[in-house]
């Protein structure tokens, strides 16, 4: 029952819960409790450290029983509509906060990135665009990945809201384990005001939006002319996606479905996982998480890349050859993806497996203002964005989708764009629990210039 936790004062130090822990009380068949005992004793980097496992034990074994967050049936068509995304015939639009808070858990706020990322996908399916797949970062992405253990007043990493408070308090830093029952509750309200939404309104028809000489071209069809045929694409849904980062919470978040032979395991608390730039070890835990579970996923590959890594990430995350199953982010940065991007492209394109490609072009773009600002340029992004068609519009391969980090606040968190934020801006509006999020002008902008590339 997830009303016997109230929250406790951590009172002992140790690391994630142990294997059997995580294990014990799922009903898997003997096959997937081994492969999934085999996966979680590898190393896993970025891991909480509960202070009070027993309660984190506790916890988990609530989270096994709870209702999941997400269907199957609807991870399955998400599955579908990604497969005509790998073949060109859709296009994938993810996005959200970098960090969603439960301060931030709100109507107005779910309701506010849920508008920002429609209006994205109507401005680039009504210029003539393919169908956009919907997908929005919200309703699970409760916890971050950190390049350093302290934060600059030297006090332990804020880590996600899943993990610990953002208060600057040694205290309040401290990891609780009531982080993941508060995420699980968030996340399934938050899930269920998703479905609400767009049973009211499925596809709104906003007037596209112009953004300098990029703008669409005159409209010629939508979403629902294009591919009538094409159940699973012209159903109106919205899905959700978070980092697979907590092993603990995600484990606890495994379902069987069918029986058998064909039973799969699915992670339930959300319809995409993705494994983040950090914890992609070939060897470790997230890795062969990821192998295990039957939701499409998603793989940020960062500059450090080669191409036979990742070549081998893809045969390794989609070895039956599933179109759509696997999404390769890339977050090369402005200045490199030129030159990074295509042997990595040319090489997974000699696999023969049918995979999305997705361009994050926010997090190798991320640099400090001179008033100490975590910020991005709009110019940059787009031109990460503009690189990441060049190179694919060269090779033959399908530039997929976008995968960004916005609200649908009027915050100044990045500079740029046609509001033309400056570094002085940058205090008045800086809201973000983590990275810099486009504001809901400038993620029209930048849908606004996607719409132009696609068109062309
Ligand atoms: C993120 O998407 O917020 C993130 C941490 O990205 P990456 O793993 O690519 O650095
Ligand atoms: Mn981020």
């Amino acid at each position: 029952m997830l009303s016997d936790f109230t929250v406790n004062k951590p009172s002992d130090r140790s690391t994630r819960l142990t294997v059997p822990d995580v294990v014990e009380c799922h009903s898997l068949p003997v096959d997937s409790r081994v492969d999934l005992v085999d996966a979680l004793a590898r190393p896993a980097a970025q891991q909480p450290t509960w202070g009070n496992q027993e309660r984190a034990r506790e916890i988990c074994s609530a989270l096994r029983d709870a209702p999941p967050i997400v269907t199957v049936a609807e991870v399955e068509r998400l599955r579908r509509r990604l497969t005509a995304v790998a073949r060109g015939r859709a296009f994938l639009l993810q996005g959200g906060d970098c960090a969603e808070t439960f301060a931030d858990s709100t109507e107005d706020h779910v309701r506010g990135n849920l508008r920002a990322l429609s209006r994205m996908a109507a401005t680039i399916a009504a210029a003539g665009g393919p169908p956009v797949v919907r997908l929005g970062r919200m309703a699970g992405q409760y916890a971050k990945p950190r390049s350093s253990e302290t934060d600059p007043s030297g006090l332990p990493a804020y880590r996600g809201d899943m993990i610990n408070s953002l208060v600057p308090t040694r205290e309040a830093r401290e990891h609780e384990p009531f982080g993941m029952i508060r995420a699980y509750l968030n996340a399934a309200a938050a899930m269920e005001y998703v479905r609400e939404e767009v049973a009211v309104e499925p596809m709104p028809t906003y007037p596209p939006l112009r953004y300098d000489g990029a703008g669409p071209a005159a409209s010629s069809g939508g979403l629902h002319d294009r591919h009538a045929d094409d159940a699973d694409l012209n159903m109106p849904e919205i899905c959700v996606s978070h980092e697979a980062l907590v092993l603990d919470y995600e484990s606890a978040m495994l379902r069987l479905a069918g029986a058998g032979r064909h039973a799969k395991l699915y992670d339930l608390s959300a319809h995409f996982l993705w494994v983040g730039e950090r914890t992609r070890q070939p060897m470790g835990a997230h890795l062969a998480f990821a192998e295990l579970i039957a939701n499409p996923i998603g793989l940020k590959i960062g500059p450090g890349v080669t191409p036979a890594a990742a070549a081998e990430y893809v045969e390794r995350l989609d070895p039956s050859g599933t179109p759509g199953r696997l999404t390769l982010i890339s977050r090369m940065g402005h200045a490199r993806i030129r030159d990074v991007l295509p042997p990595v492209v040319e090489r997974v394109a000699a696999t023969g497996h049918e995979i999305v490609w997705q361009c994050d072009p926010m997090h190798g773009n991320t640099e400090t203002s001179s008033n100490g600002y975590k910020t991005r340029y709009f110019e940059h992004i787009v031109d990460e964005v503009e690189g990441f068609f060049e190179v694919h519009r060269a090779l033959g391969t399908y530039p997929g989708g976008l995968h960004v980090e916005i609200t649908g606040e009027d915050v100044t968190e990045c500079l740029g764009g046609s509001q033309n934020v400056v570094e002085a801006d940058l205090p008045r509006r800086y809201r973000t629990a983590c990275d810099p999020r486009l504001n809901y002008r400038q993620a029209q902008e930048l849908a606004s210039v996607v719409a132009g590339l696609l068109a062309r």
